[in-house]
């Protein structure tokens, strides 16, 4: 039975949702319990809390640089003082470890640290005498409300790419968390509240299918930021395209990981377990497949086995678990059907982690599955060609480097991808011709910062703006460019005018 009412966060003030709405059930994925409900906005919903970022938005575009860099640091402040409290939330309805939810609140923090920065981020440009007595200046303004709509896997992180950013610029923007991990961001967003973030300028808005689609085709929503699987990425894609809107989209992701008999393979070992299995593999820049080039592969599967063998499966709050448990217990039987899957293909199984011995929770009730390792990976099978989203890794032989950049660049998707090697020369022709959009030399999940953009390529990003960073700061604001003649002051005469309709050129 539910014993909490996720809210809305509507105006500043908790708002439940129409009477008699749909609703939807939040598990804490360590029990299999339903713990909260989260209401489902219907379309009209949606219409009220956007028709109130309009109105908010009308007035925080004008709000000073100094008022908007002010509020950004004072919510960085309770950010960082609520870390602890954020986390919990994540833990209790996704099931990571507590500490990887520390780590991605602190990720997310990062962003908020490149908004403080607002002002110089925002700055144009000006040019005296771009013609005779003529100078030109270009400014960046909001686009009016945004929406952002995120995924299930980091409920902290993926809403604080967006928001921060947009608010920043001048805009409104209207948040739909996942519903199976809404608390978060209810939570954030009363933090920025408490900070001074004005009545309206930050909503969110829980729901599925129905609140998304009244968002993406709502005629007074300016931007859509998206991020989560590629089927509804190409969705939010071709709908709020069509309706005329900006859109970042981004997907799912496959990200390899190539290794090169030169390579430290202690080194790379450890970094393929750390970045396969943690967060039970639900990370969009998880590795899921290793590519072992030439010799290597037998000394390298063994060095991964031996790591994956020491993991703990637990509950996340139990200091000692590496990985807890997965979202539902659907997506956990999903992951499971692959792991048949892939015996069946042929696939050698390595590491079973299909019964796994849960610290600190109710293994049968919990949707835990422990980690699972394959060895002789073909990619005709559909553990390599899936994204499966879980602590499933796999391991792909290939005979030479230019072979491995060939079998990730026939993948559709284009995330994150990682070479392992002491070769200079190897890694940068590596980096030249993988058609990915963030890779690692030697670093597995490589994330950028929040002062650069985050984005894959392929099918792992349908628009062509990254988040945050630099991309982040030109999607939430249009260019304009003004060009000014003033002539002279009046005291010194009149400057000279002509009728004149040829084209102007400047001389
Ligand atoms: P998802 O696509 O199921 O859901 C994402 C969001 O879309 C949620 O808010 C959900 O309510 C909404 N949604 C779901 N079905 C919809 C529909 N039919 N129409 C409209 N909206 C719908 O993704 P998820 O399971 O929450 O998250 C995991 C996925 O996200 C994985 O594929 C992962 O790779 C991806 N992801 C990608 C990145 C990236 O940066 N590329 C980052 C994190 C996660």
């Amino acid at each position: 039975m539910a014993d909490d009412l996720i809210h809305h966060w509507h105006r500043g003030n908790a708002w439940t949702g129409a009477e008699g709405g749909r609703v939807g059930d939040v598990f804490d994925p360590a029990t299999g319990a339903v713990t909260r409900t989260v209401p489902l906005a219907s379309a009209a919903e949606v219409d009220d809390v956007v028709a109130a970022a309009v109105a908010a938005a009308a007035e925080w575009r004008s709000s000073s640089l100094t008022k908007r860099a002010k509020t950004m640091f004072a919510f960085r402040e309770l950010i960082v003082r609520h870390t602890d409290e954020i986390a919990a939330l994540i833990t209790s309805e996704h099931g990571k470890v507590l500490d990887d939810a520390r780590g991605e609140v602190a990720r997310g923090l990062e962003v908020v640290e490149f908004a403080c920065g607002i002002p110089h981020l925002l700055k144009g440009s000006h040019s005296e005498s771009v013609s005779t007595g003529t100078d030109s200046h270009s400014v960046r303004q909001p686009v009016g409300v945004a929406a952002g709509i995120t995924p299930f896997n980091f409920p902290a992180m993926v809403p604080l790419w967006m928001f921060p950013i947009a608010i920043a610029c001048g805009n409104a923007f209207v948040l739909k968390p996942s519903e199976r991990d809404p608390s978060a961001s209810v939570r954030l967003a009363e933090l920025f509240t408490e900070a001074g973030l004005p009545d309206g300028v930050l909503s969110v808005v829980h729901g599925d299918r129905e609140a998304v689609d009244a968002l993406l085709t709502h005629p007074s929503v300016g931007a859509v930021s998206f991020v989560g699987s590629t089927p509804i990425a190409r969705h939010v894609f071709e709908t709020a395209a069509t309706s005329g809107k900006r859109v970042q989209a981004l997907g799912g992701a496959k990200n390899h990981m190539v290794v090169l008999a030169d390579a430290d393979l202690d080194a790379a070992a450890d970094a393929a377990v750390s970045a396969g299995y943690g967060s039970a593999g639900e990370r969009c820049m998880a590795i899921s497949v290793v590519v072992a080039v030439d010799a290597i592969a037998d000394e390298l599967v063994a060095k991964i086995a031996e790591r994956t063998r020491t993991l703990r499966v637990g509950v996340g709050t139990e200091p000692d678990s590496d990985l807890g448990p997965l979202i539902t217990g659907a997506h956990r039987d999903r992951v499971a059907g692959y792991v048949e899957a892939g015996i069946a293909a042929g696939a050698e199984l390595v590491v079973d982690g299909r019964h796994p011995e849960v610290a600190g929770g109710a293994a049968g009730e919990g949707f835990f599955l422990g980690p699972c390792l394959f060895d002789r990976v073909d990619p005709s099978m559909t553990i390599y060609t899936d994204e499966i989203f879980g602590p499933v890794l796999s391991v792909v032989r290939a005979p030479s480097l230019a072979d491995a950049v060939s079998l990730v660049n026939a993948s559709p998707y284009g995330n994150g991808v990682a070479l392992f090697t002491r070769d200079g020369a190897a890694a940068r022709w590596f980096e030249a011709e993988v058609e990915v959009g963030m890779v690692g030399i030697n670093v597995p999940i490589p994330v950028p910062m929040a002062f650069y953009s985050f984005g894959g390529w392929g099918q792992s990003l349908f628009g062509d703006t990254h988040v945050h960073g630099p991309e982040g700061v030109s999607f939430y604001t249009r260019g304009k460019v003004v060009t000014t003649r003033w002539g002279v002051p009046a005291e010194l005469g009149t400057a000279p005018s002509s009728l004149d309709l040829h084209f102007p050129t400047n001389r």
